[in-house]
């Protein structure tokens, strides 16, 4: 690269995602927790349905998952990004950050990299904060008694 066109660099939200290093990887999350809410798909109309019962590794405080290292071990449902695939995106949330680059879209205008806090992210109602339950407090079969329907990204 030379230094006249240096600057054309895409930012790295910008790039496919099997070009992104590690710390553009990670840094690609927009924090928003909606992956770790439990869901289940409707048996009429097979659409992935969410719940506002987090689970129960999910740190409300920080917004971050609590066993980050072992979580796949610990939380078999829990999906690794990195291994998402056309199947497993119905899982996550439309607003996930690795499933639209995965898909060839933007990000949100929200997004923390774009927006350069989570103040508009939070404004656009895309953070748990104190809406959800962790499932230690819900019975397994009380589960359909919290569904939610996502607020417009
Ligand atoms: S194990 Fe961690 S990343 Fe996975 S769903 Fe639970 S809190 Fe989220
Ligand atoms: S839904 Fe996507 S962007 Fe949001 S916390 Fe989960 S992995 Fe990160």
């Amino acid at each position: 690269m030379t230094a006249a066109n240096a600057g054309l660099r895409p930012k790295f939200w910008e790039l496919p995602l099997d070009e992104l290093n590690s710390e553009e990887w990670e840094g690609l999350c927009d924090g928003c927790g909606r992956c770790c809410l439990k869901k289940f798909t409707d048996e009429d109309s097979n659409e992935v349905r969410y719940t506002r019962i987090v689970c129960r590794y999910f740190d409300e405080k920080t917004s971050l998952c609590g066993c980050y290292e072992a979580r796949t071990e610990l939380v078999p449902d829990c999906l690794d990004v990195r291994e998402m695939n056309l199947q497993t995106s119905t899982w996550m949330p439309d607003t996930c950050a690795y499933k639209l680059r995965f898909s060839g879209e933007e990000l949100f205008d929200w997004h923390p990299l774009l927006a350069g806090s989570d103040k508009k992210m939070a404004a656009a109602g895309i953070l748990l904060e104190d809406r959800v339950i962790s499932e230690e407090y819900v019975h397994p079969d009380g589960f359909e008694e919290h569904l939610i329907r996502w607020v417009k990204a």
